[in-house]
C-alpha cells in the first residue's frame, strides 16, 4: 500500500545519515527524493509542489533555530527524526483534519446516498458501511438497489445483504427515483433507521447519470452524499471528485482499493483538490476491510 510514497520518504531520511543538523542542503536532497515520488504515484502536481514547500520552509526554520539556540548539542532527535516528524505533520495537515462522522437525522430514517463510477467498488462500499453501521453504531440498516441499468448489480446487492444480515429494497422494472422515494416508506415498515442508496454508475461522467443522480438527491434529500472513488485511478479520481462534488456537492469521499495500489496519490490529493475529506478507506473485497479514514494513521503507514 502506498509503496511508491513510502519509498520516497525513505530515501529521504538516508539523506540526513550521518549528518549532524539539517542543512539547506541535505533538505533540498530530500525534498527532491519525495517530490520525484509522489509525482510518480500520481499525487496532484499543485498539491506535490505545496507540501514540499511548506516541509521546505519548516525544515530549514529549525535550521535557523538549532543554530541561532545552539540547541543542537542538547538534541535529543536526529536530523532525520526531525525532518520525519515534520512530514508527519504535513502530510496529517494535507489529508486532515479528521472528519470521518456520519451525519445522522433525528427522528427519521437518516440516508446515504452512494455514488461513483462503475467498477470504483461502489456496491461493495455500500455492503461493507451498512455492515459497519449495523456492527460498529449498533443502527439498522436497509440497502435500496436504485442501478437499473445493470441487470447484476440488484443481485449483487441481494447477496451482499444476505451476508450481512441486511435487508434489501429494490422493484424490478421502475425507475431509480420512484424506487428511492418508496424505499423510504418501507424503511418505516421495517424499522430501519438509516437507509442506504446504491446508485447507479457509468464507465465516465455523463449527463444522463449526472441528472438521475441529481433528481435522486432532489427527491431523497440525502443527509449524506459519499462518493466511491479508486485509488488506483490516481489524478482521473480527483478530476471526478471534482465533477461530482460540483454537481451534488457529496459530503465526502470513501478510497478504495488502498490495498491493492502501490502508488495512491489520489488518497493525498484529494481533500487539499476538492475540500471534501475523506470518510472512509476500503482496504480490501472482504465486507470487514473497511476503516474509517484517520489521517495521522494513513500518515504514520506512509512514513513506516
Ligand atoms: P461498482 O461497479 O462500483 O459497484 O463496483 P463493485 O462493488 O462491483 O466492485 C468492483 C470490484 O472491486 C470488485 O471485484 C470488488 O471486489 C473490488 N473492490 C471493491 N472495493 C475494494 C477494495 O477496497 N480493495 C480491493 N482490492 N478491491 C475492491
Amino acid at each position: 500500500m502506498l509503496d511508491v510514497i513510502s519509498s520516497g520518504f525513505k530515501e529521504a531520511k538516508l539523506k540526513f545519515k550521518g549528518k549532524a543538523t539539517l542543512t539547506e542542503e541535505n533538505i533540498k536532497e530530500a525534498t527532491s527524493a519525495i517530490r520525484k515520488s509522489l509525482l510518480e504515484a500520481d499525487v496532484e502536481y499543485g498539491v506535490t509542489k505545496t507540501f514540499i514547500k511548506r516541509v521546505q520552509e519548516k525544515a530549514l526554520g529549525q535550521e535557523v533555530t538549532l543554530k541561532a539556540g545552539k540547541a543542537q548539542s542538547k538534541m535529543k532527535v536526529s536530523p532525520a527524526d526531525h525532518f520525519i516528524n515534520i512530514c508527519q505533520e504535513e502530510l496529517e495537515g494535507l489529508m486532515g483534519p479528521v472528519d470521518s462522522e456520519l451525519k445522522y437525522a433525528v427522528n427519521r430514517p437518516t440516508s446515504i446516498m452512494m455514488v461513483g463510477l462503475q467498477g470504483t467498488g461502489k456496491t461493495t462500499t455500500t455492503g461493507k458501511i451498512a455492515s459497519f453501521l449495523k456492527n460498529q453504531k449498533k443502527r439498522k440498516p436497509m440497502l435500496v438497489a436504485a442501478d437499473i441499468y445493470r441487470p447484476a448489480a440488484a443481485q449483487q446487492l441481494k447477496v451482499l445483504g444476505e451476508r450481512i444480515g441486511v435487508p434489501v429494497f429494490h422493484i424490478e422494472g421502475e425507475n431509480p427515483v420512484v424506487i428511492c422515494e418508496e424505499a423510504k416508506k418501507k424503511a418505516f415498515e421495517w424499522e430501519c433507521d438509516t437507509i442506504l442508496y446504491d446508485t447507479a454508475g457509468r464507465l465516465t461522467i455523463d449527463e444522463t447519470l449526472m441528472t438521475e443522480l441529481a433528481d435522486i438527491k432532489s427527491s431523497t434529500s440525502p443527509d449524506n452524499i459519499l462518493l466511491v472513488c479508486d485509488a488506483m485511478m490516481g489524478q482521473d479520481a480527483v478530476t471526478t471528485a471534482k465533477s461530482f462534488d460540483e454537481l451534488l456537492e457529496i459530503s465526502g469521499v470513501v478510497m478504495t482499493k488502498l490495498d491493492g495500489d502501490a502508488r495512491g496519490g489520489a488518497a493525498l490529493s484529494i481533500k487539499e483538490v476538492t475540500g471534501k475529506p475523506i470518510k472512509f478507506l476500503g482496504m480490501g473485497e472482504e465486507l470487514d476491510r473497511l476503516e474509517e479514514f484517520r489521517p495521522e494513521g494513513l500518515a504514520s503507514r506512509i512514513l513506516g
